[in-house]
């Protein structure tokens, strides 16, 4: 006599067959979120203080108060290719504060005076729009707090600044704690890399 398939067995194959395919999801997501041994690294893209169309928000913080080592191994690089070398940097200085005797901001936007502004070329003290400037992140002193990466996105910029995890500071922990707290899911495992 045939034996008929109890309900039970019946719902036990189901899980089985789901629960297998649902292992490239999920075997993707591992990779994604810290089971394979690539370095983290984020994804410009979804970065609250990179990704174009979040307007009106505050920086997000959370890259350096929430990694695990004293200062953060995050921080701000600048795409010296995208950055328009403005004159009136508004990640460099802070266009809010009251202007001085050159008619600059007397005031810096990074916290932590991180961020160096060097002429390109001579300048032309007559014509001070049409001098250019190189902005170059001190890494010994930034800590990724990502107020000048936003800066460079709002109103108008040009999103030549955002974060990155530096691998060579970065311990490359099984579960970044930035990757837990990053309030976009812009944490990711990137391919180990060769050179
Ligand atoms: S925690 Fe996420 S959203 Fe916040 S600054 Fe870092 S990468 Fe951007
Ligand atoms: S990320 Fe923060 S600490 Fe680093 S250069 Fe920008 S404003 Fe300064
Ligand atoms: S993996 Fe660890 S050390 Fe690296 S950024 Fe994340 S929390 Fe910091």
């Amino acid at each position: 006599m045939s034996e008929q398939p109890t309900r039970r067995d019946v719902l036990g194959h189901a899980a089985r067959g789901a629960a297998l395919l649902g292992l490239g999801g999920l075997g993707a997501y591992v990779a994604r979120k810290g089971g394979l041994a690539g370095p983290w690294q984020i994804d410009a893209g979804l970065c609250i203080n990179t990704r174009l169309g979040l307007v009106g928000l505050d920086a997000c913080q959370l890259c350096a108060t929430s990694c695990v080592l004293p200062l953060s191994a995050v921080r701000a690089v600048n795409d010296h290719a995208k950055c328009g070398r403005c004159y009136i940097c508004p990640a460099y200085f802070d266009v809010k504060s009251a202007l001085d005797e050159h008619g600059l901001p007397s005031g810096k936007l990074c916290p932590r005076d991180a961020i160096i502004r060097k002429p390109i070329g001579d300048i032309d003290p007559r014509d001070p729009a049409n001098n250019y400037y190189e902005y170059v992140i001190d890494e010994t002193r930034c800590n990724g707090c990502g107020l000048c990466v936003l800066a460079c996105k709002e109103p108008a910029g040009l999103t030549s600044l955002r974060l990155e995890v530096r691998y060579n500071l970065c311990t490359n922990c099984n579960r970044c704690s930035i990757a837990q707290a990053c309030p976009k899911n812009a944490y990711e495992r990137r391919p180990a890399r060769t050179t």
